[in-house]
């Protein structure tokens, strides 16, 4: 590996068999001999024995298609994991006893107009190359580039359509996905390019799943008392927030920006009085710490001195004594 290699920070998104991967950087401009129908001999072979990461739009495209709230969806079709090198949570799609996809009959995928991200881009996959936190502003775009996925029973690389990637990514409505998910993505990619050095709490972490899941949730948290009154809100953005589920999932992902990486957005005012009232209550933190060490302090010098006029009277009792 070449420096210059290692000091890149390599993401691969939305893979679903890492380890038939073509050793190809593609671009936009790269052409795809591919084409998937019904017609092939292998026609939903690869819905099973795969890995499906679901982003927070796949989620609540599946959901809604399903007609299910997002708690019972995430109990019933998902599994809480860590995405890809980070400490942050997702989901995984479950798969049935068979090792199936359980949105697959013969027929073919039961969602195919929701379907994840992940399954629009197969049988290519995408990664992005960052510069180290060190070497480049953290701000700096992340490259973009594909590869491509061959594995022996997919057929689909035998047919004749030739496309570029740009093309296939509209043909898979895979631009809409990613539109959608982009500000999650960075969110993910930045928390991987950081590393684990820097710490999230648990209560962070927690928040970023509940915000990336489940947006029942996360609405009724946006709702709550508290929240309101430590963020402007107003009214406009309050119904769409209530109205709208894909205006209040990107405004989850706005909230995450600000909390986790202090990412200031316009449309996420903190109160004044808010901000007045917490600078007050570390003020006020502080002086008590301060207070609490000046006693520890004091108390530690009278130990101290006790001791030492402990050992005086010892010494002048065992002289005494000879
Ligand atoms: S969601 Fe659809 S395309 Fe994706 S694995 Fe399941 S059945 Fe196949
Ligand atoms: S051609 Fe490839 S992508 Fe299409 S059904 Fe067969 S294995 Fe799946």
């Amino acid at each position: 590996m070449s420096n210059q290699e290692s000091n890149q920070e390599n993401s691969t998104l939305f893979a679903r068999n890492p380890s038939n991967i073509m050793p190809h950087k593609l671009n936009l401009d790269s052409k795809l001999q591919f084409s998937c129908h019904p017609g092939v001999s292998c026609f939903t072979a690869c819905c099973g024995n795969i890995n499906i990461i679901l982003t927070p739009y796949d989620i609540l495209r599946i959901r809604r298609t399903l007609n299910l709230p997002a708690d019972e969806f995430l109990l019933r079709f998902t599994t809480p994991v860590y995405l890809e090198k980070t400490d942050l949570p997702g989901v995984r799609l479950n798969l049935d006893e068979e090792g199936r996809c359980p949105f697959v009959t013969e027929e073919g995928c039961t969602i195919y107009e929701q379907r994840p991200t992940t399954c629009r881009y197969y049988p290519v996959g995408m990664s992005y190359f960052r510069e180290s936190p060190e070497k480049k502003e953290d701000t700096a775009p992340a490259e973009e580039f594909y590869f491509l996925v061959k594995e022996d029973h997919c057929k689909g690389h035998e047919e004749d359509k030739v496309q570029t990637i740009r093309e296939w990514r509209v043909d898979q409505g895979i631009d809409e996905s990613d539109e959608m998910n982009k500000e999650w993505m960075e969110l993910v990619m930045r928390r991987k390019s950081f590393g684990l050095q820097a710490t999230l709490s648990e209560q962070a972490k927690r928040i970023f799943f509940m915000a990336s899941t489940d947006l029942d949730k996360f609405r009724d948290m946006v709702f709550s008392e508290s929240f309101l009154s430590s963020y402007e809100l107003d009214d406009a953005t309050q119904q769409k927030l209530r109205e709208d589920d894909v205006e209040l999932m990107r405004f989850a992902f706005r909230f995450l920006a600000a909390t986790m990486f202090g990412i200031r957005d316009s449309s996420l005012k903190v109160r004044e009085e808010r901000l007045k009232e917490k600078m007050e209550q570390m003020k006020k933190e502080r002086a008590e710490a301060e207070q609490r060490a000046e006693e520890t302090y004091k108390e530690l010098l009278k130990d101290h001195e006790d001791l030492k006029r402990d050992v005086e009277a010892k010494k002048s009792r065992t002289g005494a004594k000879q």
